[in-house]
């Protein structure tokens, strides 16, 4: 056996290679080791053509083409980051300066970020966004979803989702983000809007449908029906919801059987229930959870605990976005899961992975049990407490998505 990185030609070439010495490895298969992660210790894992082909101990490891050494360092499943805004032109680092200076957060803030996205050339935005993705695989990244949601016309949203096609399978049309000024005196209108033309020139790129039932965004019969027109085109429905007040969200996603509401800064107690129940059923609505949105606008924190003991399926998402918070990184969103949220090490890490996973409706990724997508993240660190532990730090040492190195050397 040679060691070698299994860049992209672990794709074309049919091979397997084996990670070796992993001091611990995370499956999220509690079928394939100890507690809610399904950690292996003193583990390896194969891959062969781009999917994971073995896990388990180092006293077994199948024989392979090639091998890593991980030299004791810990393996997770890529992270499924299943809420961001990454198509945009212009920069609000002001707006966040003045609000840390004392001015509240309003959804209004989205208005320039219009303007500056309408302005922008095709090659502007297809260029930050690559380049934001780029930052999110460095940082151990796998899936990403990507919003439109800037544009706010029939051709710009459109345009929107096709620079996010490029860059991701899980795109979501998002016209119902706010009001546009144009609109302004006739809401009604925008709604007719973006629930006939701009759904019919959009939905052929999406895969998703989201609205933004807030006050200041769209009131519940609003969202409704922009949730219900675009399940009619075989979208499927997620929601931004109980953000900056306790309000119809929630109640709205889980009745349309959406994938997940996301935010939930401000819930009921009727609304932890229902999400609770909503996964008792089934699919259900998954509870996505952007602390990194609460640091960034001084909110206070969702009551993680409360879901989580309710029995709701809970998912941390990083929402990068220029705005409301303008981060990439799921590491800190895992470390202020932890530190602000009281959830444990291993919650967080679940939440990020497989939890955003199940908000995106996938099974193939999410998690590191045989059959799963190559996703795989090698951290400078013995185990995944460390994310959390060593908040602020880069810990990422390679990535691979589909089997190909994306960032790092191994
Ligand atoms: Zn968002």
């Amino acid at each position: 056996m040679t060691t070698t990185d299994f860049g992209s030609a672990a794709l074309s070439t049919p091979r397997s290679v084996l990670i070796d010495g992993i001091g611990m490895l995370v499956t999220n298969d509690p079928e394939l080791g100890e507690g809610l992660l399904g950690a292996i210790d003193d583990a390896a894992l194969a891959v062969e053509d781009g999917r994971v082909a073995w896990v388990g101990p180092r006293s077994r490891v199948p024989s392979t083409d090639a091998r890593i050494d991980a030299a004791g360092r810990c393996v997770i499943p890529g992270f499924v980051d299943s809420h961001s805004h990454i198509v945009f032109a212009g920069d609000r680092s002001q707006e966040f300066g003045a609000r840390m200076s004392g001015r509240p957060y309003t959804a209004g803030g989205i208005r320039a970020t219009v303007a500056a996205t309408r302005a922008a050339a095709d090659t502007e935005l297809l260029g930050t966004a690559t380049r934001l993705l780029r930052e999110c695989n460095a940082q151990g990244t796998t899936t990403l979803e990507i919003k439109s949601g800037y544009g706010l016309s029939v051709a710009e949203e459109e345009r929107a989702l096709r620079v996010a096609a490029r860059l991701t399978d899980e795109t979501t049309f998002l016209g119902a983000h706010i009001v546009p000024p144009e609109y302004a005196d006739d809401p009604g209108g925008y709604v007719d809007l973006v629930t006939g033309p701009m759904l019919e020139a959009c939905a052929p790129h999406a895969r998703w449908i989201d609205v933004f039932c807030e006050r200041g965004a769209f009131d519940e019969e609003a969202s409704r029906r922009v949730l219900t027109a675009g399940q009619r085109h075989g979208l499927l429905a997620r929601v931004h919801g109980n953000q900056l007040e306790a309000g119809p969200g929630v109640r709205l996603a889980v009745s349309v059987g959406a994938a997940s509401v996301d935010h939930c800064t401000h819930l009921s107690p009727e609304d932890v229930a229902a999400l609770a129940e909503s996964v008792r059923d089934g699919e259900g609505t998954v509870a996505t959870l952007l602390p990194g949105v609460d640091f960034s606008t001084r909110q206070p924190y969702p009551d993680a605990r409360a879901l989580l003991d309710a029995g709701a399926v809970v998912a941390l998402a990083s929402d990068c976005n220029p705005g409301s918070c303008f981060t990439s990184s799921i590491a800190f969103c895992i470390a202020l899961a932890v530190r602000e949220m009281r959830m444990t090490p291993e919650e967080a890490l679940w939440a990020a992975t497989a939890g955003g996973a199940r908000a995106l409706r996938r099974t193939d990724v999410g998690h590191l049990a045989p059959g799963a997508r190559a996703d795989i993240t090698l951290l400078n660190a013995p185990n995944h407490v460390y994310l959390a532990y060593r908040a602020g730090v880069p810990q990422t040492a390679a990535v691979w998505k589909n089997g190909a190195l994306v960032a790092g050397r191994p």
